[in-house]
């Protein structure tokens, strides 16, 4: 397997450019394109083309290779199928908005949560990924915003969300972040210090692993932090979400609830809105009927937090369906009326099937499930 140069430090690429018998300089200049996310060796500009050649037949940049984009019609959303060095396939999302650019990265090659409703799970757990790993998701994403920018000459400050960089972060993709949560704190770190993203810019969205949020309270960065809550009551979240028999609601809540007031935030509770066909082929609301609202108001009445409400977007492979128009505002409109902050996710990139590890699970389909 061809040296992955991103993942080496200053030290193994001084070294790796002396073996090469060449100046030390180029150590610097390939540095800094590494730290732009180059996709390949072609696009590094100041070295000689037959030492790009060179490079190309003996390394790699990063530790992530494109194997597709996806735009959607709209332009907005841009969905990447990443393929990792051991062949794991992976997906980030870009999303276009007017508060900056929002990266979705995946923080593992599948998943073992096994949530009902989610394409991720279908295949397992593969394994965790690394914090290089990670972070090239975003560098990716970077490189296609600077690649796409018109306006070249309007280039602020790295974190400055109007600079038409990466400005937002959630590790939202495929995964659970806190079955990882060292890589994924080495990997927030890098993207705080390397690119400048704010604290208060990055979310860590989790299905409530007690242990791990108890670890980002102890690690003490001020970053947000999304609970997929997805039911009201333990009996029907044990449905949906098997991690509920080990982690309960209560212990979760209170677990979020410490780490919220601990950085003075306002806790994110993420609430997918689920239908299911009967017999009948008329669509039964599962978590999403107005006494499911008035519990969840119950549940939440008196905390900082906001709710986003998510229409189920469609997976082939589960036994669910969106809800009605009516129903998703019916069930905000009694949350509002309890006092409870909330907001209707907007569908993002359905034409590009950007509900989670969608892509990743139709290609391995496509490819008759080998992995
Ligand atoms: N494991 C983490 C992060 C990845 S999932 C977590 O559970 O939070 C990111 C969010 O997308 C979660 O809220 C998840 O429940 C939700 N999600 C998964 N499949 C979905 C689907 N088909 N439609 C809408 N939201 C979905």
């Amino acid at each position: 397997m061809k040296p992955i140069l991103f993942n080496f430090n200053d030290a193994e690429l001084a070294a790796f450019v002396t073996n090469m018998g060449l100046p030390k300089f180029r150590a610097a200049q390939i540095r800094e394109w590494l730290r732009r996310g180059a996709p390949d060796f072609g696009a590094m500009k100041n070295l000689p083309a037959e030492l790009r050649r060179d490079l190309d037949a003996t390394a790699r940049t990063l530790p992530v290779r494109i194997l597709r984009r996806l735009d959607s019609t709209d332009g907005e959303t841009t969905k990447f199928l990443l393929e990792l060095n051991d062949g794991e396939q992976i997906e980030c999302v870009l999303m276009r908005t007017t508060y900056g650019n929002s990266v979705c990265v995946s923080s593992q090659a599948g998943c073992a949560m096994g949530c009902k409703f989610c394409a991720s799970t279908l295949l397992g757990l593969k394994r965790n990924l690394s914090a290089s790993e990670i972070m090239a998701q975003v560098l990716v994403a970077q490189w296609e915003l600077r690649r796409t920018r018109t306006d070249k000459t309007d280039v602020r400050p790295n974190g400055d969300p109007n600079n038409g960089d990466v400005s937002h972060i959630v590790i939202m993709g495929t995964g659970e972040p806190l079955q990882n949560t060292e890589n994924v704190i080495d990997f927030i770190e890098r993207a705080n210090r390397d690119l400048g993203i704010g604290w208060r810019r990055i979310t860590v969205s989790t299905c409530g692993i007690v242990p791990g949020i108890r670890r980002l309270i102890e690690w003490g960065r001020p970053i947000n932090l999304a609970i997929s809550l997805h039911a009201p009551t333990d009996e029907l979240r044990g449905q949906i979400m098997p991690i509920n028999n080990k982690y309960p609601l209560a212990d979760v809540l209170a677990a979020a609830d410490e780490f919220t007031a601990l950085h003075n935030r306002q806790l994110m509770i993420e609430y997918i809105l689920l239908g299911r066909k009967n017999s009948d082929g008329e669509t039964e609301l599962f978590n999403a009927t107005p006494q499911h609202a008035e519990m969840l108001s119950r549940l939440l009445a008196g905390k900082n937090c906001m709710v986003n409400l998510i229409p189920w977007n469609a997976v082939d492979e589960r036994d669910f369906a969106s809800p009605s128009g009516n129903a998703v505002h019916r069930f905000q409109d009694i949350l509002i009326k309890n006092g409870i902050h909330t907001r209707i996710r907007r569908e993002r990139g359905t034409d590009i099937g950007s509900a989670c590890g969608q892509l990743r699970l139709n290609n391995a389909k496509n490819k008759g499930n080998k992995k």
